[in-house]
């Protein structure tokens, strides 16, 4: 699976342009392409394009996601639980469900509590696709849980644990502080 993150840096008619070449690619979105608020924009190039745009992760509020779901402006929603807070995220999940939208919630730089939050949260929404995680540029991430949380050979365990199922361990913690 191939997708390109492109964080807004594209024009609408220049996202267009690298659509179609990654459509040739077989590519499975494209993430990202134009500011969130350019609802227009996203309307326009989701119908120039057969291939996935995938959007969300500036969104804090389901309010925010409405029209662009009504106008069909993004195929797959991309919301950050850490941003969104995990009752929203579920508000949103559900949203985009309604509208046939796929989730990919979205983690980027969040620590493990938020990647925790995320794998708990995506387990439990059927319209979940995939989950964006970028580990291993982020092993430090687990330098303050009690044992080792990731993922194994691409794919989360979903904890039998109580909360978001894993342990911080308080005397790494405080390692990391600063007086
Ligand atoms: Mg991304």
């Amino acid at each position: 699976m191939l997708m390109c993150d492109v964080h807004m840096r594209q024009s609408v008619s220049s996202a267009i342009k690298l659509g179609r070449e990654l459509e040739k690619l077989d590519f499975t979105w494209l993430e990202s392409p134009l500011v969130p608020e350019d609802i227009p924009g996203a309307v326009a190039l989701a119908e120039a394009l057969d291939m996935a745009v995938a959007i969300g992760e500036w969104s804090r509020t389901r309010y925010e996601m409405r029209e662009a779901f009504e106008r069909r402006a993004y195929d797959i929603v991309m919301h950050d639980i850490a941003r969104t807070g995990i009752t929203e995220g579920h508000r949103i999940g559900t949203m985009a469900d309604t509208y046939n939208i796929p989730i990919a919630p979205h983690v980027g730089g969040g620590g493990i509590l938020s990647v925790a939050a995320t794998v708990e949260y995506s387990a439990s929404c059927s319209n979940f696709m995939i989950m964006e995680h970028s580990h291993h540029a982020n092993d430090v991430k687990n330098a303050i849980t009690a044992e080792y949380y990731g993922p194994n050979n691409g794919f989360f365990e979903v904890s039998d644990r109580p909360g978001l199922g894993i342990e911080i361990d308080q005397s790494l913690v405080e390692k990391y502080l600063v007086s």
